[in-house]
């Protein structure tokens, strides 16, 4: 009786991912300290990300029945008795994944490729880590993983710091801006326009956005893009080549993921360019190899680093970088499937759904 009740006290409300990729919201029992390193953490926001979606159409095949989610920022709760670097009331941003910080990979800096493997939100993918679309996440190997946010730094302004700010400056810093440099970015959701503000920081003197939707070129202007291409009603590659009097861009970030994207950024980057490839394209696709051998580019990929999310809490907080007019959509955790109606469907002109306490 007695541990029902301290059971039933400590339920906190979640978003699970069923069978048939069927999101639910339920009950479930508060996360606890399981391990020294561990620290328990209120989410005080979390967002929605296109791999959400990816995930609940089956496009990437989970195994079913875990806590979704993986963005997010929260307020420590509770330490475990190994956690050196934070304690209850800090403000944190969640990375995406973890990293324990001794591994080989951890200790050679590649914490991305951590040998513990746990990441939020992916069910057993990766270590069956519960995901951040909840009301409290346990975040292993903490000193290693989350970073403080200071106080002049509101949650709207870290949230996206630990996946698509990450992702976006993790792809222009792979491009290798220099300053006066011309750069074409393909792809204007959350994450190509992440891109578009941190290659602002570069100064370029072209940013160049490409996308279908207008109100995303539109929210890209805001952010530093100087032109928009429209690919519904205009061919980029030989308008960017145009804009950049015939040249191409030196650097071409591919924020997409699609196939057509992909064949345009060869088509379009200047001789000896550099390709920076940060969109989910399907596994395997059509790739003209031919353009970047006789053009001598350069192609570099991958999944964010996460190396660089305290200089961006830095970038944020000197206000160099914001990233707040992302957030289109706001609703309580209780309506969070709305959220996700809102977002996979673009709904009203919608770009990110922040999820706040009830
Ligand atoms: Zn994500
Ligand atoms: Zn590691």
């Amino acid at each position: 009786m007695q541990n029902n009740r301290i059971r039933e006290c400590c339920l906190i409300k979640a978003l699970f991912l069923r069978n048939n990729f069927q999101l639910s919201l339920e009950e479930t029992p508060q996360p606890v300290i399981s391990k020294p390193g561990d620290i328990i953490v209120r989410v005080t926001a979390s967002s929605i990300c296109g791999s959400d979606i990816h995930f609940i159409t089956g496009e990437v095949p989970l195994e079913p029945d875990f806590i979704i989610g993986h963005e997010g920022v929260g307020v420590v709760e509770e330490v475990g008795s190994g956690v050196e670097f934070f304690k209850p009331g800090d403000r944190v941003v969640i990375p995406y994944m973890v990293s324990c910080g001794y591994c080989s990979e951890c200790k050679a800096g590649r914490a991305y490729a951590c040998l513990a493997d746990l990441q939020f939100g992916v069910g057993k993918a990766r270590g069956d880590l519960p995901g951040t679309q909840a009301e409290f996440v346990r975040i292993p190997f903490a000193d290693s993983s989350v970073v403080p946010i200071p106080d002049s730094v509101s949650d709207r302004e870290a949230l996206f710091v630990g996946d698509i700010l990450s992702t976006g400056y993790f792809g222009v810093t792979n491009g290798n801006i220099q300053p006066g440099d011309e750069v074409a970015v393909f792809g204007a959701g959350p994450v190509g326009l992440c891109a578009v503000a941190c290659a602002k920081l570069f100064s370029p003197s072209k940013i160049i956005l490409v996308d279908l939707e207008d109100y995303r070129l539109e929210a890209g202007m805001r952010l530093g893009a100087t032109h928009t291409i429209n690919a519904r009603s205009t061919r980029a590659g030989s308008e960017i080549r145009r804009l950049t009097g015939g040249t191409g861009v030196q650097v071409s970030i591919e924020a997409s993921g699609a196939e057509a994207a992909l064949d345009d950024c060869l088509a379009c980057t200047a001789k000896g360019g550099i390709l920076s490839a940060i969109g989910m394209t399907p596994f395997s696709v059509k790739f003209a190899m031919g353009k970047m051998f006789y053009k001598n580019l350069t192609m570099i990929s991958g999944y964010t680093t996460l190396n660089e999310m305290r200089r961006l809490v830095k970038l944020i907080e000197c206000k160099q970088l914001d990233l707040t007019s992302l957030i289109t959509h706001e609703v309580p955790f209780s309506s969070i499937l709305e959220g996700y109606r809102i977002f996979q469907n673009r709904l009203d002109d919608c770009i990110k759904v922040m999820v706040v306490p009830d």
